[in-house]
Order: structure tokens, then C-alpha cells, then sequence
């Protein structure tokens, strides 16, 4: 009863849209969830997210909840939980995934979820690391465990490379770093992101998880931009 008066006076809206939304509506709108589009690449092997990976770095399995266009429902989505505080968005994508993965064998032989990390500014500034509801509400729904104390994000950094006779100078723009890598020895990490765009940042944690011996890698992203 109070919660109902206090729906009247303060109507929750809807994250996409900002229509009003239904009693039995939560977060997104009904017309809204089903303009999402889903890739259902949960469903096939050699899907589009992991041909992004090919040649770089291996997987073995790779899906995306949504499609992301420019300008799309998705975008609107995504920048409610990046740039407007709608953290919750994260662990209803996180839900949603969940349940579509729930159909097939995919998160089976899944042991750890990681999370690709914000560096500590930018947790500051927003917050929130904006794939943690996503990642935690898998692993919760799986009885997986969550580790976001392994792969850390440091800030821009300058690396010397050496391989063989050659040595040169490379600049990660995203530099990472592997803590305690004991802890993921011979597992199956499933690493988390919130979209998947040219693939780098994904590459750079995947080879940086690889540091440690016998890791096999799969991802799950909330969207792939196409
Ligand atoms: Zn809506």
C-alpha cells in the first residue's frame, strides 16, 4: 500500500523509453524488452563473437545477449547504465543471459567469472563497475564463483616487449595486470564485459589471464555493436 502510494506520487519509468511503467513491468517496459534484439548466439558455436576472436586469442566459447546499432534501443540501454546511475540494468542483462544460457551446456564446465576491470578513477567517478550486476547475477544463478580481485586495471602504461632478436617498444592504452594468478590455475574463466567493439580490450585480459598456466577462456558480453 505504501509502496503503491509512493508509485503514484514518484512513477517508476522506464530505462529506455522513460514511459511510465506497468505494475508487473520491471526496469524495461514490455514494448521495450521486446524491441531488444537478441543475437541468440548462445546457440551457435561458431558464432560472430568468437570469429572477433579469431587468430588472437582462443576461446572456447563466446556469446552476446543483444545486437548493439548505433543509434538502437540497446545504445539507449547501455548509456542509462553507463552515464545515468541505472546500475540495475547490469544484474536484469546479467538475469536475462542466464536464462538463455540455461538452454544449452555452455556454462557447464564454467569455474570462475571475471570481470573486465575499471581502473580506480573511473570506479570513483561512476560509481560502479558497470558489468558486475551482470557478472555476479551469473555466477549467483550458476553457483559459480566471482573473482574481481584477479585481473586489476592499471593506468596507461609504456611496456618493453622483447621477442627474440627483436625488441620494441608497445603501448598498451589499457594496461592490466594479473594478481594472486594461483588462484585461477587450470580453470575455465568465463570473462564478463558490457560490449563487445573491435574485441581489444577483451584480447588484452583473455592473454593476460593466459599468464596463468592451463586457463581455458570463454566470454559473455551484454552486447556486440554491429
Ligand atoms: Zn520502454
Amino acid at each position: 500500500m505504501i509502496a503503491d502510494l509512493f508509485n503514484l506520487f514518484f512513477p517508476k519509468t522506464c530505462v529506455t523509453c522513460n514511459k511510465t511503467l506497468l505494475k508487473n513491468e520491471d526496469l524495461i517496459c514490455l514494448f521495450c524488452r521486446h524491441q531488444l534484439p537478441l543475437t541468440n548466439f548462445h546457440l551457435d558455436n561458431e558464432n560472430t563473437v568468437k570469429k572477433v576472436f579469431y587468430g588472437r586469442v582462443p576461446l572456447v566459447n563466446a556469446t552476446s545477449l543483444l545486437f548493439f546499432y548505433k543509434k538502437g534501443i540497446t545504445q539507449r540501454l547501455l548509456h542509462a547504465l553507463k552515464y545515468k546511475g541505472e546500475k540495475e540494468v547490469s544484474a536484469y542483462l546479467g538475469s536475462w543471459t542466464a536464462t538463455e544460457l540455461e538452454e544449452t551446456n555452455w556454462i557447464k564446465d564454467i569455474d570462475v567469472i571475471i570481470p573486465v576491470p575499471l581502473h580506480k578513477k573511473r570506479l570513483k567517478k561512476r560509481g560502479y563497475n558497470q558489468v558486475e550486476g551482470f557478472g555476479r547475477t551469473l555466477a549467483n544463478h550458476f553457483s559459480i564463483p566471482y573473482e574481481s580481485n584477479v585481473l586489476i586495471k592499471k593506468s596507461a602504461t609504456r611496456t618493453q616487449v622483447f621477442k627474440g632478436r627483436l625488441a620494441r617498444a608497445v603501448i598498451k592504452p589499457h594496461h592490466f595486470s594479473l594478481q594472486q594468478k594461483e588462484k585461477i590455475t587450470g580453470k575455465h574463466i568465463l570473462l564478463v564485459d558490457d560490449i563487445v567493439t573491435t574485441g581489444s580490450t577483451l584480447e588484452t585480459c583473455a592473454t593476460i589471464l593466459q599468464e596463468s598456466p592451463d586457463v581455458k577462456i570463454s566470454v559473455a558480453t551484454m552486447a556486440i555493436t554491429i
